[in-house]
């Protein structure tokens, strides 16, 4: 799994471990495991949310872990064009090669520990797809695409686009250094993730060495979630077992607990684990399909706007997306 790694996990910084005394762990509400199915032209995702209550989920709408799949020569597939409103998507990739490309100007190549981020906002097409060379060669795809609500006054915000490298993303240690975190955005600790919301969230990936425990601080106002892109642990002061695919909630307090398994099998060595949570926005949610709003009206509003043209138009060819790799990736 290259996500982006070190060679000594020592050098990083450390998060000093919350005292017991004065901190409360997060009990565990609910465990749950995502339905396969297929998204787009046909690549295979986890429906990481499934089941579970919007109002636990609050700020975050919908996740999908995308793969892992390893593709033979001619199988990598991606999404038409499609619009969205009313959220941003956030979209990471461990392993493989995704382009995006978006009616506002905004695209680019992600691989192995990149994330855009992509501001819907008022309205905007885009594509997500392997780039040529990649569906001829095939490949492991793994990644995973989450959706942020925005508060009503920011459903009809301007598009924005945010490229964030994996070189970006702020590494620290666990206490102990037995865990990897990758805090792609948000703080934690008070340490600061490159990726900018208009919604505060907290999102890491968290690599757990087998046998290690992390117990974190996590912001009391923000909800709690953890999902297993692979391996397997627990989660919670209580332990509850978790495994690839599973999706624990939080209750309040102001520290997450996650341990990974001594024995790991399934093809990975380690406990990899998103954990993210955010401010509730605390407000109605009508969606359906790609548009993400406040009320049914709203929603009739999308499709409308959408067929008129208003949410935006494909670009013409040649795109001005770049196709070049970025520096320190040899993928193409
Ligand atoms: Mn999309």
């Amino acid at each position: 799994m290259p996500a982006v790694t070190v060679d000594d996990i020592l050098v990083l910084p450390r998060v000093s471990e919350p005292d017991p005394a004065t901190t409360a762990d997060r009990p565990v509400l609910s465990v749950t495991t995502a339905p396969a199915g297929l998204e787009g032209e046909g690549f295979p995702v986890r429906r990481a949310f499934a089941g579970v209550d919007l109002s636990q989920l609050d700020p975050f709408i919908h996740m999908d872990q995308m793969g892992e799949v390893d593709y033979a020569p001619g199988e990598p597939k991606g999404t038409p064009w499609h619009p969205h409103r009313g959220f941003e998507t956030v979209t990471y990739m461990i392993d493989g090669v995704f382009r995006h490309q978006d009616s506002n100007g905004g695209g680019g190549l992600i691989t192995d520990g990149d994330t855009q981020w992509m501001t819907a906002g008022g309205g905007i097409l885009h594509i997500e797809a392997p780039p040529e060379e990649v569906v001829v060669r095939g490949g492991l795809f793994h990644g995973f695409q989450l959706w942020v609500n925005l508060p009503a006054r920011l459903k009809m915000t301007s598009p924005r686009y945010q490229d964030i490298r994996a070189g970006q993303v702020k590494l620290l240690s666990s206490a102990d250094g037995g865990a990897l975190l990758r805090l792609i955005a948000g703080d934690v600790a008070g340490q600061q993730g490159p990726g900018v919301t208009h919604t505060p969230i907290t999102l890491l990936h968290a690599t757990l060495s087998p046998g290690a425990r992390l117990r974190l601080p996590w912001r009391q106002d923000f909800n709690a979630l953890a999902y297993v892109l692979a391996g397997s642990g627990s989660v919670g002061a209580e332990q509850r077992p978790v495994q690839m695919g599973q999706l624990a909630v939080f209750g309040p307090g102001d520290v997450i607990n996650v341990a990974a398994s001594q024995r790991q099998d399934g093809g990975t060595d380690t406990l990899e684990i998103l954990l993210l949570g955010g401010q509730p926005i605390k407000e109605p949610v009508a969606a359906y399909g790609p548009f993400v709003m406040n009320t049914k009206a709203e929603l009739v509003q999308a499709f409308d706007d959408y067929q008129a043209g208003k949410l935006g138009s494909i670009p013409a060819e040649p795109s001005h997306v770049t196709d070049e790799p970025h520096p320190g990736h040899d993928v193409l």
